[in-house]
This record gives structure tokens, sequence and C-alpha cells, in this order.
């Protein structure tokens, strides 16, 4: 654990051990913290924020773009440190380490433009001005799936707004965190400014992440039953939330496009990181008139697609996280299928060739998928694409938003006055059209209804580390 600028130990003396999810094993053991080191940690890190927040909006920007360099010359180890404990294929860990990276330069770009405001006052001896200043200690808690990118994406803009932050990343994946935060220690980033606590338990944790007075904001990327939980608990103490949590993305082809190529771009996103996104479709709907043509390439696609180690070339669908995520996506195959659907090409656990050890899942193609199966509203986080057929717009729009989540949705279409109308229509924080990865530093990323509060990356980004202060003066 990095706590106060020094690797500690667990005061318990206990570890934990990392696995390998493509083979089951024993990559290393990590520490195991605990209430005490969370406590540690946010002590350190109230003590730096004092220096920390007075420092230039210029030096914290240096100190970022130095992170972003040493994470571009690491960038092979950090892409194979996640392949090794994460399992997504090499190609796509590469990319990540990138888009993680892209965090960085972005908010040492934006810690340049915290801006304030001169507002008008109706009195004529009067001056209001508007000042933003970091909010404080700043906690977060971070998922395994993209176990670097999630990171960069909250410790950027708080370190650019002149917040401190302690972590917990997921106990999955402690060792991307290590060697993330590993990065920012050689990046010369002062002691206590960022601190990391891993941890096999994540409750007492998050109990005192949600509790400790010095902590004055909780960002957490994860489930929605645990965002839930830590966002009451946070808010119970008057602590700001934001949280990025789960999705249940409509995937939306209408007839004016050529399937073919919608069933190009549903299977890349589909099966990006096995499904374990959050923006992951989650709810194909293509209309009658292009259903069978759809649902046939997109088969011929998805039966092609290599399950192995993310290290083997051609690789396109590495494990799941762990055997709970592979009961959890048979059991709503097996419920689809039990209540009609077709099942086109899956549609098991994949144990020959050597990948019984590992924590693998067919890539998977229902069609006639229909509203009394639990994958219609529950998030799959799996390689399982359900197909269903609908009829016209008003229908599918409804449809489509007929789901508590809010994250992320795909249209593909041809008209431009239809793309506007489901551009508007749609009730999700992100909306790819004709476009299979709406995602960027630069971009708001974030949901509505259980999918979370708030937005990370772009302007908005930063937004949720800064506190607005109002200075009325009398002349
Ligand atoms: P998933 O089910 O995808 O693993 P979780 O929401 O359980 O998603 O995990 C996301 C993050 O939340 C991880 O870092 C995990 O350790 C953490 N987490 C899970 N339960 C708790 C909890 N009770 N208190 C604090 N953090 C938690």
């Amino acid at each position: 654990m990095f706590i106060n600028g020094k690797w500690i130990a667990a005061s318990s003396g206990g570890s934990f051990d990392v696995l390998n999810p493509a083979t089951g094993d024993v990559i290393r053991q990590v520490p195991d913290g605990g209430a005490a080191e969370a406590t540690q940690a946010i002590e350190a890190a109230d003590t730096a924020f004092r220096d920390w927040s007075q420092t230039t909006a210029y030096q914290r920007s240096a100190y970022l773009y130095k992170a972003y360099e040493i994470m571009m010359e690491r960038k092979e180890d950090l892409a194979r440190t996640m392949t090794e404990e994460q399992g997504k294929p090499l190609k796509a860990a590469r990319n990540e380490v990138q888009y993680g990276a892209d965090f960085l330069l972005w908010y040492a770009e934006e810690a340049k433009r915290i801006n304030g405001e001169i507002l008008p006052s109706s009195r004529a001896d009067q001056r209001f001005m508007v000042l933003k200043q970091p909010v404080g200690v700043v906690a977060a808690v971070t998922p395994w799936n993209y176990p670097i990118s999630m990171i960069t994406r909250k410790v950027g803009p708080a370190l650019a707004a002149g917040c401190t932050v302690v972590m917990k990343p997921a106990e999955a994946t402690p060792l991307c965190a290590i060697a993330m935060f590993e990065i920012f220690e050689a990046a010369g980033i002062p002691a206590g400014v960022v601190n990391l606590v891993t941890a096999l338990d994540p409750k007492p944790v998050g109990e005192v992440f949600t509790h400790h007075p010095a902590v004055r904001k909780l960002t957490f990327t994860g489930s929605t039953k645990v965002g839930k939980m830590l966002a009451g608990q946070a808010a119970a103490n008057m602590k700001r939330v934001s949280a990025e949590l789960g999705g249940h993305a409509p995937f939306v082809v209408f007839e004016d496009v050529d399937p073919a190529h919608a069933a190009k771009g549903g299977s890349l996103v589909k099966f990006l990181n096995t499904g374990q996104a959050c923006i992951s479709p989650n709810r194909f709907f293509v209309q009658n008139g292009s259903y069978d043509a759809f649902v046939d390439t997109f088969a011929a696609r998805v039966a092609t697609m290599k399950a192995g180690s993310g290290f083997e070339d051609g690789v396109a669908i590495g494990p799941l996280v762990n055997q709970t995520a592979v009961d959890k996506v048979d059991r709503q195959v097996q419920d689809a299928l039990s209540k009609g659907a077709r099942l086109i090409t899956g549609g098991a656990p994949l144990k020959s060739n050597g990948l019984d050890k590992g924590y693998f899942y067919a890539p998977t193609v229902l069609a006639d998928v229909t509203e009394d199966m639990l994958i219609y509203r529950e998030e799959t986080f799996g390689p399982v694409a359900p197909i269903i057929r609908f009829d016209n717009e008003t229908e599918v729009l409804e449809r489509a938003n007929d789901t508590e989540y809010g994250l992320a949705a795909y249209v593909y279409t041809r008209d431009i006055s239809r793309a506007m109308r489901m551009f508007e229509g749609l009730r999700f924080g992100i909306i790819g059209i004709n476009d299979i990865n709406p995602t960027s530093a630069a971009a708001p990323f974030g949901g509505m209804k259980d999918s979370g509060l708030g937005r990370e990356g772009a302007k908005e980004g930063i937004m949720e580390y800064l506190e607005t202060k109002l200075g009325g003066f009398s002349v």
C-alpha cells in the first residue's frame, strides 16, 4: 500500500492472492489493508491537502504531464500487467493504457482552466466574485474491469483541482493500481497527495471512506447495488458523491441501414472486454425488415471469435473475472432458453483446449429475446448478445427507455431526422449514433437514473472536485 509517500505492509501483517483469471494461477500477493490503513491514508491526505491545495495550477499541471510521460514509457509493462491480472487481450489492454493516460494529459491541461467569474450586482456599491476551490480529501473506489483508466479518470481531475486522494482498487486488480501509484511516485507527486489502500474485504475501508470527517467527496465506479449503498452512507454524512454504476444499453438497428454494417459494429462493442463493460449493449433491438440478415451476419462474426489467454495472438474473448460471473451469465442464458429464446451460437462455459482452469464463457447470441427473460432487465456483464425484434420507432424508443438504467445507448440509422429524435428521446447519458465508441477523455461520461451521478472526463469531470465560493464585496 502507498500511504504518505511510503510503500507499507498491512498492520495486521495479512496479505491476499491476486489471480490470473485465464489460468487460476496466483500471480502475486498484496497487503490486506483495512480500517486502520484507510484512516491513516485519509489523515495523510488531509495533512497533504494544506500544501497541495496552495500549489499553482501550473505546478499541478506539470506533475500530471510528468505522470503522463512515465505512463507512456511504461505502456507495454502496464498493458502486460493488465492482461495477466484482468484477462483482456493485450491489444485491448494497450488501448486502455492509452485511454487512461489521456485523462492525465487532458487534466494537465484543464488544471489551468479552473476559472472563476465576476457577476454584476443590482447594487451599485456591490461586486460579486465566484471562486472555484478544491473540495478537499477525495475517497475513490475503482472497479476491476478497466483497472487503469478508472484510476486516472478520478486521480487526474482530483489532482488538477487541488484535491488529495485516497484510493481503494478492486480486490481482483490491485496490481494495476500499484503500477499506477508507482508512476505517481516516480512523477514526484508530494507525499500524502495520492494514497493507495489495498484490501480483500472492501467493507471496512468503505465504512471509513464514508464516515471519516476529513473526507469531503466519494467517487465510486462499480455496481449499482454497492454504489447506492456507499452513496447513501456518504450522503448521510453530507459528503459529495459521484457514482458511475451499471448499465443496460440498448443497441437499436433500423432497417434503413446495411444490417451487415450494424452487425459488425454491434459485435465489436458487445464483446469488447468480454462484455464486462458498463456501456456494453445488453439489448439488440433490430427492426423487422433487417432482423434475419442481422442475426445471421452477427452470429457468423461471433462464431469466429477465439477465446483464450489475452497473451495469445488472435484472441478476442478473454476470461470473465471469476466463477460467480460465469454462473450469472449462464443463469441468464438458461433462463432465456427456457422461456423460448433461440440459441444461435455459444450458450455454455468453455472447458476444452486448456480453458477449464480459467473463467471462460462462449461468446453467445440469443435471438427472439422477450421481456419476460432475466437478460431483458438484468445487466449481464458477459459475452451474450440478446436480440429482440421491433416494428417501429415509437415502439423501440419506449422499449429502449424501459429500464432503470441510463448509461449508454446506440442507434444505427441513416435518417438524420430519426437520428436526432432518438438522440433527444433516449434517456441515457451517452448515445452512439452509428458510432460504437462514444468515449474520450475530452467527452463527458456518465449516466442517468440508476446508472449514477455526475460526469467523468471533459470539462465537467473537474467540476466534480471543485466547490463554488461566492464573495460579495461592498465597495
Ligand atoms: P462488481 O460486482 O462488478 O465487482 P462491485 O460494486 O462489487 O462491482 O465492486 C466495485 C468496487 O466496489 C470494488 O473496488 C469493490 O471492492 C468495491 N466494493 C464492493 N463492496 C463494497 C463495500 N461494501 N464497501 C466499499 N467498497 C465496496
